[in-house]
């Protein structure tokens, strides 16, 4: 059951790119770039990538090629009926809450707690049908966090300045080839879930996931959050510029062995952070050399599950059917 209380989806906003500049670009963009691909007019295309086509790229290269440029869709899963829904909620929420925030604030501050708590959860709105798939426990925990972070500031810069935010940028990336050097332009995309302001005149980047959660984890979301500082920068998205921090939160981390339910803010300009740009530049260059030369090779991976059963990234893939790493030798099958 799907619930989406906000006037338009993502896919209704269309591209949304705050300059004409910026527009023509995504237009000139496609995920299945070749080499010398040009439009009807003869104009130089650019390959267009997403923060989820550069980790579906990192998870599985030929995955990425029947998702992005096959255009072949994966099936749907509960995981991702439960992420759209919470994710529906939460930016419905930071749109919903500008309306009663200074009432909620005035409760708070005359002693009114409960009050004010009610308050502001009252724009959460309740699908016409029960949920089915967990998500009211997911929004309850997000919603604490938030409640808690409202105690906690008072209300003061506390509500999101940036929710779903359209975001586009375009850079031309050097790739290294065995005999020579090739430039090739490139158009970054992407909807960032929340940007708050840092209380200093800088700005907070945030990240809402639905699945689990372990400290492992914080090297992948450290540059996802670096694909959307750069996507701001060279995109040169001033109000939301400098970026400070950056965070994640994991309302439903304790699922499928998680350790727990947890949230993290980090500063981007300390060591533990500061790997992330060259990371996420050399991802951008591996995606584009594997478009040069056409190289995007099965990379099935395996790992424990929660009851120590072995789980394999193919059985949650929809293209088993034709990926090579798993096609039958016939001639073999015949001589058994
Ligand atoms: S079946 Fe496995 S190896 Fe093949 S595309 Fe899917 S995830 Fe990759």
């Amino acid at each position: 059951m799907k619930f989406n209380p906000n006037e338009e989806t993502l896919m209704d906003r269309g591209p949304e790119a705050h300059t004409p500049e910026l527009l023509e670009s995504y237009h000139s963009s496609t995920y299945a770039w070749q080499p010398g691909m040009t439009d009807d007019d003869g104009n130089p295309m650019k390959l267009r990538i997403s923060k989820s086509s550069l980790s579906g790229f990192g998870w599985c290269p030929y995955q990425y090629k029947a998702n992005y440029i096959y255009n072949l869709s994966q099936e749907e899963t509960e995981d991702m009926v439960r992420g759209t829904n919470v994710h529906a909620i939460v930016e419905h929420f930071w749109d919903a809450v500008k309306d009663v925030k200074d009432e909620a604030i005035e409760l708070l501050e005359a002693g009114k707690e409960r009050q004010s708590r009610r308050l502001l959860k009252s724009v959460i709105p309740k699908p016409p049908m029960p949920y089915l798939l967990g998500e009211d426990e997911v929004i309850d925990t997000w919603f604490e966090w938030q409640w808690n972070r409202f105690k906690v500031t008072q209300g003061y810069n506390w509500a999101a300045v940036g929710n779903e935010v359209s975001a586009h940028a375009s850079i031309d990336v050097d790739v290294d080839l065995e005999l020579e050097h090739m430039i090739v332009p490139v158009h970054l995309r992407g909807f960032i879930d929340t940007i708050f302001p840092d209380g200093d005149g800088g700005f907070v980047l945030m990240e809402l996931k639905t699945g689990k959660w372990t400290p492992k984890k914080a090297k992948s979301m450290r540059e996802e959050m670096q694909f959307y500082r750069l996507m701001l920068e060279e995109g040169n998205y001033m109000k939301y510029l400098p970026v400070t921090h950056w965070a994640w939160e994991f309302p439903r981390g304790w699922a499928n062995g998680g350790t727990k339910a947890e949230w993290e803010l980090e500063d981007t300009s300390t060591r533990k952070t500061s790997y992330a740009p060259r990371t996420v530049m050399n991802n951008i260059k591996k995606l584009v050399k594997a478009h040069i030369t056409d190289s995007f090779e099965p990379a099935p991976k395996t790992w424990r599950g929660p009851d120590g059963e072995t789980l394999t990234s193919c059985q949650m893939c929809s293209f088993m059917e034709i990926c090579p790493a798993w096609a039958t030798d016939e001639h073999e099958e015949e001589e058994v």
